[in-house]
């Protein structure tokens, strides 16, 4: 039995055979060519070309017939590919300098190009590596005369073990036999991830090697929910988790009473429970598990692709989109958090010490206000769809804040002077996430409509502890007193300005800090849709009175680990909750 841990890119349990789908694995034989045999090299890539054309038409239609439009619209990308003339001509060049068969040719070509785009720090250009790979393979596949593995044919269920998986593999594949996704490469936005949450496929995602240690046929259990993957698991652990997957499936099914009802405490205190979401893709989840709105919409994976963060048309319509998807309900869109380890080009290009500490977010935008003021407006033009409200992250004083109501009102007054019309009341808020923010909460919220804790922020830089580096995660630590005395200090200073104080960093999510949070006060909590249920039933079946007495007892405890000891043990013990 071997145990691995990655991304939890999709929630559920799952056991079941492993099927390794290994696109990688065929070789392309390399011979030499004549140099009167180039031309017939490149009438076989030309021919290569267009059965791979008339296949993705085809594939275009199975996809507009059966799901949408907008989900055959990576295929566009992947037919320009096809016949883009800067790619044709970089193959025809290498076929007469090195004097090749073609598909060597292609592969290596190819090989460079994802190379390249994988170095890159830009997110958008590394998944953009896996159009190139996967419009590559057709070719080279109708080149050797191959058959492609079909996903689409499977007949068996199965867990799909896989280096990387194409968005093509991931839309066609029968859904109805892979019942799970486990994957070497990938992150929570990539397009496996966003796919296998709207599918409802659980997957751990980010595992790095594991594909060279499954074997087609072993047992896999898929924990989507703590990204745990366990291969060939003992008696023992086979039986824990068909418990833990019974359970998962009991608790799924009162998804439906649940959905219908408040999230209210048994002494009546009502929480707003919202939605954390990355790309509009989402909403159906969103949907599903119903949320009163979204808490937090990401804004910043949608101008990573490189140009959008001035295609402000763009941005519009998505922003469009997700408030009118929400039909009414309120959808906090973040400004740009671009920096730390979400780099677009601008920033890619000037070498930080400590990123983390550098050039993110509010700071960047202040900066680059032309950036800003695009992302400003295409919200503004959006907010007569819907119930918008804005929010600025990494505020660190209230000097930034001022700042950024200053941007905003000029980009009002502008489209004003434009005669382009923008809903009248918008509230704008603020994130709370950096402890000199926490520290004078009392000042800004005097000038925000709202705050919202972002804890994986605050955490890291209230502990110190990079909330990305493998080595020290023990120390990452939501339960240190420091962190609920300084969630206590904006909480309550908040309330006494009178504004709501929310949470969207992804303790609001762990249903072991729900009664913690309920008693230090939250007003709502928003999180990755797929946790919502959960954390109203805890929320529904607690009281405030107990919340705080619970609270009470922590705040006077000193050490993080008695706190994370006693906290597990009393929420275990109270609720019905699903052990890590
Ligand atoms: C946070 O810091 O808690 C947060 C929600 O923002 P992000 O995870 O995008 O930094
Ligand atoms: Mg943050």
């Amino acid at each position: 039995m071997k145990e691995f841990h990655g991304i939890s890119a999709s929630p559920g349990i799952v056991i079941s055979k492993a099927f390794l789908y290994n696109e990688d694995s065929f070789s392309v034989p390399r011979y030499e060519i004549k140099e009167e045999d180039i031309e017939h090299e490149i009438l076989r890539y030309k021919k290569a070309v267009k059965v791979a054309a008339g296949e993705l038409n085809n594939l275009k239609k199975k996809i507009i017939k059966e799901h949408s439009d907008d989900e055959a619209r990576f295929l566009d990308s992947h037919l320009l590919m096809l016949h883009d003339p800067i790619f044709t001509d970089q193959i025809y060049e290498k076929l007469r300098h090195v004097q090749t068969n073609i598909e060597w040719v292609v592969q290596n070509v190819v090989n460079d190009l994802v190379e390249k785009l994988n170095g890159s720090p830009d997110l958008y250009l590394r998944e953009r590596s896996m159009d190139i790979d996967d419009v590559s393979k057709r070719i080279i596949n109708h080149l050797m005369k191959r058959e492609r593995i079909s996903l689409a044919d499977l007949a068996m269920e199965l867990i799909l073990v896989t280096p990387d998986l194409l968005p093509s593999d991931t839309l066609l594949m029968n859904k109805r036999m892979v019942k799970g996704i486990v994957m070497d490469a990938g992150g929570r936005t990539s397009h496996t991830a966003i796919l296998a949450r709207s599918f409802g496929i659980p997957a751990v995602l980010g595992l790095r090697s594991i594909t060279r240690e499954v074997k087609n046929g072993d047992t896999i259990i898929i924990d989507g929910l703590h990204g745990r993957v366990i291969l060939e698991p003992d008696n023992e652990t086979l039986e824990k988790y068909l418990r833990l997957q019974m359970e998962y499936l009991k608790r799924e099914s009162e998804l439906i009473y649940l959905n219908n009802l408040p999230a209210e405490t048994q002494d009546g205190k009502k929480i707003f429970l919202k939605a954390n979401i990355e790309v509009s893709e989402e909403l159906e989840s969103v949907h599903t598990y119903s949320a009163e709105g979204i808490g937090l919409f990401r804004s910043e994976f949608l101008i990573m692709r490189p140009g959008q963060e001035n295609d402000e048309e763009a941005q519009f319509l998505e922003y469009r989109k997700v408030l009118e998807g929400m039909e009414g309900a309120p959808v906090t869109i973040r400004t740009l958090d671009v920096g730390g380890d979400k780099l677009i080009h601008e920033i890619a290009q000037k070498e930080e010490k400590n990123p983390l500490l550098g050039w993110r977010a509010i700071r960047f935008c202040l900066e680059r206000k032309d950036i800003f003021k695009v992302q400003l407006r295409a919200m503004l033009r959006a907010s007569v769809y819907g119930q918008l409200r804005i929010m600025f992250p990494m505020i660190s004083g209230i000097e930034e804040l001022e700042s950024a109501h200053e941007v905003l009102d000029e980009v009002k007054a502008e489209l004003k002077a434009e005669g382009i019309a923008y809903a009248d009341h918008i509230p704008v808020g603020c994130m709370i996430e950096v402890p000199s923010a926490a520290m004078t909460s009392d000042i800004l919220a005097r000038k925000a409509d709202f705050f919202s804790i972002g804890t994986n922020d605050l955490i890291q830089y209230t502990i110190a502890v990079d909330r990305g580096n493998e080595k020290i995660t023990s120390m990452y630590e939501p339960f240190h007193p420091a962190v609920l005395r300084l969630i206590k200090i904006i909480v309550d200073n908040g309330h006494k300005a009178g504004i709501p104080v929310g949470m969207c960093g992804e303790m609001a999510g762990d249903p072991i800090a729900t009664v913690i949070l309920l008693g230090l006060g939250l007003d709502e909590f928003s999180m990755s849709a797929f946790s919502l249920p959960e954390i109203k039933k805890i929320i529904r079946s607690a009281t405030i009175l107990e919340a705080e007495e619970f609270l009470g007892a922590l705040m006077d405890m000193k050490s993080f680990r008695d706190i994370d000891r006693y906290v597990r043990i009393w929420m275990e013990d109270r609720f019905d909750i699903i052990k890590g």
